[in-house]
């Protein structure tokens, strides 16, 4: 019965992002299947098909559903290949990339919310690499990376993460100042040369580390 309620609401929640311009069919169809309500605190879980981000403990959010999916059709993971996220949070951006058919790198700074995406994962039997630490800094043992998805948003670009990106492969961070920062889609060409695409505007809780804001 709760579940069926769900799957309405969800679907109706993908039909709203369809709206919005999501249009790669193997996305809708992994967002028509994830259950965004397993991946929120239980009073969050009646709002877990709206499109907003919902907060999940530590001063941090799961992303709105727009968001998600926006980031994800920029990324465009295909099958098989290597995707690093920057922030796991909830796990449920890396879920989506795994139902997509990526292999999943995930990195967290909060023990917490590591500790309970890799509960999630396992209940889901999803096989995703996760690891606590700071992300600004990448996941060398595993590079060069297909793509690469930071969730939490930065000062500048780190230059390890460009480093770590395949050539051919696609970077997506949020950039700007603590409140509001645009989409960078950047695409590498050569080991020296970056196309960036800039999306205004949206708004990341920070992305902190080595290679992003200071913690206070
Ligand atoms: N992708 C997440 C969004 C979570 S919000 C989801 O689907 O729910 C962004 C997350 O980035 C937060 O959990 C925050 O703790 C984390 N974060 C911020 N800076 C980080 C860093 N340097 N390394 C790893 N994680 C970081």
């Amino acid at each position: 019965m709760c579940l069926e309620m769900y799957e309405t609401e969800r679907k109706e929640l993908v039909d709203i992002l369809i709206g919005k311009g999501i249009s790669n069919q193997d996305l809708i169809n992994v967002l028509l299947k994830i259950e965004r309500h397993l991946f929120v605190p239980d009073i969050m879980k009646q709002h877990a098909y709206k499109d907003v981000a919902l907060p999940i403990g530590m001063g941090q959010t799961i992303s709105q559903p727009y968001t998600v999916a926006f980031m994800t059709q920029e990324l465009d993971p295909r099958p098989g290949q290597k995707i690093l996220e920057i922030g796991t949070g909830s796990g449920y951006q890396a879920a989506i990339l795994s139902g997509m058919g990526a292999r999943v790198f995930t990195i967290e700074r909060h023990t917490d919310l590591y500790n309970s995406a890799m509960k999630i994962f396992d209940r889901m039997n999803l096989k995703i690499a996760a690891r606590c630490s700071d992300g600004t800094i990448g996941w060398e043992e595993f590079s060069p990376f297909d793509g690469i998805i930071v969730t939490a948003g930065g000062p500048t670009v780190p230059v390890n993460l460009k480093k770590q990106l395949a050539v051919g492969g696609k970077l997506v961070i949020p950039i700007g100042d603590k409140k509001l920062q645009t989409l960078q889609v950047i695409t590498k060409k050569s080991d020296t040369d970056f196309f960036t695409r800039e999306v205004p505007y949206f708004t990341f809780v920070p992305l902190i580390g080595k290679e992003g804001w200071k913690e206070k």
